[in-house]
């Protein structure tokens, strides 16, 4: 396994996650229950890492991630629970919810 992203957060994370996996990518969440557990580590020992598990797919996963990071200054917020979403998403991370098209 590689690690592929680190987050700044636990929603961010599971985005990642969610997009990757939309496309075919195993991935794995390491750090996802770091919030209540800080103590004496380091911030940088805690945030949310997104591992890939096929070697094969790791190429794929940085140019997903590469076009996440682009694209994500553009938002879409969802109707259902208003979370925001990137826009090249279809449905929403949080809640399945079909996005609104963005053009
Ligand atoms: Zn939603």
């Amino acid at each position: 396994m590689q690690r592929v992203f680190i987050a700044s957060g636990i929603s961010e994370a599971r985005l990642v996650q969610q997009m990757l996996e939309a496309a075919g990518v195993s991935v794995r969440l390491f750090n996802d229950h770091a919030a209540g557990g800080l103590g004496e580590l380091p911030a940088t020992e805690t945030w949310p890492e997104v591992w890939v598990e096929r070697q094969h797919q790791l190429a794929y996963a940085h140019s997903l991630i590469r076009d996440y990071e682009h694209a994500s200054d553009e938002t879409v917020d969802c109707k259902g629970c208003t979370e925001s979403n990137p826009v090249t998403f279809e449905i929403c991370w949080n809640c399945q919810e079909p996005l609104p098209v963005v053009n």
